[in-house]
């Protein structure tokens, strides 16, 4: 196999990416026309991606009115989605309407942090423990040295938890506008290696596991990795009949009666399809798709209220959004995040309320199409893309 040639550092330059790609095209045939047309200036792309050899173009759908009622944003918006799964935008969209049509969706978030978990090992059970007890009273010599590395970055607090020999940290931060892996796994490598500096251990490793960045895990429905937003609306019942073909007692028998399905397959948490709104909106808005697998942990509730409407609401522990770094400043993501005035400083906590919103939207409508028993149609109507038939 040949490897990728490199083009020196300057790989970035839009002639040197033409090149690449046309090297590409002549070691395996395929034409790249599509992935050759782009209007991204590549060498923003730097510290994006490596051997950049165009772009990846994703259809992009619009979704809305959306009425958001939270504390970073209180009113309508539309909602940039990319997906190639037809039927997704519409579905989507009609939860929106129900929602606006029913006053809104009201938001809160609960808490705004991400951590980063290093293992620090140990001879014996005694010496860990010693070590799990000490390091709580050093919080503020640690706080000063991994904030040196971060303007933006704070540390709120260190959790310890001892397992057999080894102990592990949580170091919890608040991040500002940023997701902020790589600007607090710096933070914390310089805070660990203080820590043995200090005599206080002598080996640790930066990852644990126990952080569940892109992994879905038990421990993120208690919330620390990212936001934790909930999102809620009461839906009158006869908005549920127009706008979802479903009334209020067929949507809680369906949510009542699929908490069996989801014990027995031992899901995290409890949800119809947080994953497809999240992966078109993180997309569209340049998120780290990945992140998906820890955002996409949490509940969804259907209740009938005592004055016979519905109530529905989504709770998101671990939803991981941010409008600074990454992704976030290229070309049709900037945009997609100015859409909804989120892009840049200060647009994270909005972003994240529109987000809630939004899944709150899909939870609704996937819902209702299950109800009503209208799931097939509605993608027969608009999510088969079968290949043409092949002449012999
Ligand atoms: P980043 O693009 O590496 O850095 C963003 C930086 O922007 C912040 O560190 C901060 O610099 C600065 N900044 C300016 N205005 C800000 C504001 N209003 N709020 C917060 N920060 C502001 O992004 P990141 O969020 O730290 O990291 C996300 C990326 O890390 C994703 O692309 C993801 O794929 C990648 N990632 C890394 C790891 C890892 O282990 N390293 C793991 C998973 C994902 P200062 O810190 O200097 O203040």
């Amino acid at each position: 196999m040949k490897l990728v040639p490199r083009l020196a550092e300057q790989g970035y330059r839009n002639d040197l990416v033409a090149e690449r790609r046309a090297w590409m095209t002549a070691q395996t045939g395929s034409p790249l026309q599509h992935v050759g047309t782009f209007s991204l200036d590549m060498e923003a792309c730097r510290g994006n991606i490596e051997n950049p050899i165009g772009v990846a173009q994703i259809p992009l759908g619009v979704a809305g009115p959306l009425r958001v009622l939270g504390e970073h944003i209180e009113g309508d918006v539309y909602v940039p989605l990319a997906t190639t799964e037809g039927a997704l935008v519409r579905s989507y969209e009609r939860g929106m309407v129900t929602l606006t049509r029913s006053g809104g969706a009201t938001v809160r978030l609960e808490r705004d942090e991400n951590r980063v978990c290093p293992l620090f090992m140990f001879d014996d059970v005694a010496a860990a423990a010693d070590f799990a007890r000490r390091l709580p009273a050093h919080l503020e010599e640690v706080r000063a040295v991994a904030q040196t590395t971060t303007s933006h970055g704070r540390l709120l607090r260190l959790d310890v938890q001892q397992v057999g020999r080894e102990v592990i940290v949580t170091f919890a931060y608040f991040t500002g506008d940023a997701q902020g892996m790589n600007m607090i796994v710096k933070a914390t490598e310089a805070a660990c290696q203080w820590i043995v500096g200090q005599g206080l251990a002598t080996r640790f490793y930066t990852f644990s596991g126990y952080n569940s960045e892109k992994r879905a895990s038990g421990s993120l429905m208690a919330g620390g990795k990212g936001k934790k937003v909930v999102a809620g609306a009461t839906i009158p019942r006869r908005l549920a009949k127009a706008y979802l073909h479903a009334t209020p007692e067929a949507l809680h028998h369906l949510w009542q009666r699929t908490v069996i399905g989801h014990l027995q397959t031992a899901a995290l948490g409890y949800n119809g399809h947080f994953a497809n709104g999240l992966t078109a909106l993180f997309i569209a808005c340049g998120q780290d798709v990945a992140n998906v697998a820890n955002s996409a942990v949490g509940i969804t509730h259907f209740e009938v209220t005592t004055g016979g409407d519905l109530y529905a609401s989504v709770t998101l522990p671990s939803l991981s959004v941010a409008t600074v770094g990454g992704g976030t400043g290229l070309g049709s993501s900037h945009e997609c995040l100015q859409m909804m005035g989120c892009a840049g400083t200060g647009g994270a906590l909005r972003l994240a309320e529109i987000t809630a919103a939004t899944l709150l939207a899909g939870e609704l409508s996937f819902g209702a199409a299950l109800a009503s028993h209208e799931f097939v149609e509605a993608h027969e109507t608009y999510g088969r893309n079968r290949p043409a038939e092949e002449t012999p």
